[in-house]
């Protein structure tokens, strides 16, 4: 069986080793440059690669290709596949059949990787042998190669879902959906609903569905839509009999007639969405029988992930905060939510269609000046000019973060939380957090 896999990056590496191992006569082609490490690794496995280019007749004479989540179904290649009828799938796919390990996936627009680390470190304080992966670390086909995990937690992005067949999470979280990425869904927002819900699809009545109940694209979608998995709704105004709620500052969760209940205060992260991550994770925890105890000293001690609402330092008692992950409107949304002082509030960069007007009742309760962080501020700039009292623009993190210094005073909040990509002024989320970081470390 010849194997193709279009992406030298982790994932499409990851699946050739895994493909390697099970006996297939495996290809790697890559369009771009693949990196050194993954080039190494590929040599010392003795798997043909190529870069720069895809041959075609080394392509398509595939019986069946995986492709990297980043490379869209309308290239060139993948449509000549398409057309010749070869099955092009994910990563996910290729690599499920070969564990039997039970799989818990969690897709959604925002939340993901915060659920998911969350929802892994319940899992594993409770001294289960569960892996990590999907988007995040070491891909899934690599560790399905390479460990021997009974069960992995995988974050799942819509481009993964979008190539699977047979794909079936025994437990799937869909966080909540908002509109995002739509230039790979025909800018069509149902499109891309449907692709989040495709976690669903392959789910029988053994298995679990974890969502937001007070998402109105999911509530919408249930309108039409069935599913055979059993609900396990969360929210944060509606109580259940079974699924999740808070109610007089208690988390509290009920499934298979077994409650447990935690006061949100001693839950380490922050913040009304965080309570919709922690309810989602704590239905999983409890599904795969935690003990309440020590559910309750895992979510103590889960301080978040780094870029995602984290507190860098405190200097002269004005707290600074970098959300740099916040690359949409909706997590910016929760970031401004969930400041309970005045805000200097850094924001800017690509912008991928966003309608500010979302947060104006939050801008106008809680945002002193606005910093614009980005080479093109208009639409911030004509949306909120006349809102806040302060409003500059900076083209470095350096002078964003002396300029919000100046503009602070005790007791107040300065907040990275951009609403944006990151690539006009920056590499990437990451490179954009430090350089908040570093910036707040040198005043
Ligand atoms: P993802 O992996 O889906 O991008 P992250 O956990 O990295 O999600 O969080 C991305 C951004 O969204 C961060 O700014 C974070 O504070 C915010 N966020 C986290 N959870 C939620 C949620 N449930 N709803 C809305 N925004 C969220």
């Amino acid at each position: 069986m010849r194997l193709v896999i279009l992406g030298g990056g982790e994932s499409g590496v990851g699946t050739a080793i895994l493909g390697k191992k099970k006996g297939y006569d495996v290809f790697v082609s890559d369009f771009g440059k693949i990196k050194g490490n993954y080039k190494e690794v590929l040599i010392i496995n003795e798997i043909a690669w190529e870069e720069e280019k895809h041959t075609e007749d080394l392509i398509l004479n595939a019986d069946v290709v995986m492709k990297s989540p980043g490379i869209p179904d309308k290239s060139p290649i993948v449509k000549k596949l398409l057309g010749k009828g070869i099955p092009v799938l994910s990563e996910i796919e290729f690599a499920a059949p070969f564990t039997d390990a039970t799989i818990i996936g969690i897709t959604g627009s925002n939340g993901k990787t915060t659920t998911t680390m969350l929802t892994h470190h319940l899992l594993k304080s409770a001294g289960l042998n569960v892996g990590l992966g999907g988007n995040i670390g070491k891909s899934f086909a690599w560790q399905v190669a390479d460990n021997k995990y009974d069960s992995y937690v995988l974050e799942l992005s819509s481009f993964q879902l979008d190539g699977i067949v047979n794909f079936k999470p025994h437990i799937a979280i869909i966080t909540n959906i908002s509109p995002d990425h739509l230039d790979r869904y025909d800018y069509k927002y149902e499109n891309y609903i449907d692709s989040k819900f495709r976690i669903t699809m392959n789910q029988t009545e053994e298995d679990y569905l974890i969502y937001d109940a007070d998402d109105e694209a999911i509530a919408e979608w249930f309108k039409t839509h069935t599913t055979k998995a059993k609900l396990i709704p969360f929210s944060l105004t509606k109580t259940f009999s079974e699924g999740a709620y808070i109610k007089n500052n208690k988390m509290e969760i009920s499934i298979n007639q077994e409650e447990f209940t935690m006061d949100t205060e001693h839950i380490a992260l922050e913040g009304k969405h965080n309570m919709k991550n922690a309810m989602a994770a704590t239905s999983v925890a409890k599904l795969m029988q935690i003990r309440k105890s020590t559910i309750r000293e895992s979510l103590s001690n889960f301080q978040g992930v780094e870029h995602r609402l984290e507190k860098v330092l405190k200097i002269q008692n004005v707290q600074y905060i970098n959300d740099s992950k916040a690359t949409n409107v909706n997590a910016t949304f929760f970031a401004l939510d969930s400041m309970n002082t005045p805000t200097v509030w850094i924001v800017g960069g690509v912008d991928k269609g966003n309608d500010y007007n979302e947060l104006m009742s939050l801008v106008r309760e809680k945002v002193k000046a606005i910093i614009c962080l980005g080479v093109d501020n208009k639409k911030i700039i004509d949306v909120f000019g006349n809102v806040v009292d302060m409003m500059i623009e900076v083209d470095n993190m350096n002078d964003a973060v002396r300029m919000a210094q100046r503009l602070s005073e005790k007791g107040d909040t300065v907040l990275l939380s951009p609403a944006c990509a990151s690539f006009d002024l920056f590499e990437n989320y990451e490179d954009r957090g430090n350089q908040f970081k570093q910036a707040v470390k040198n005043l």
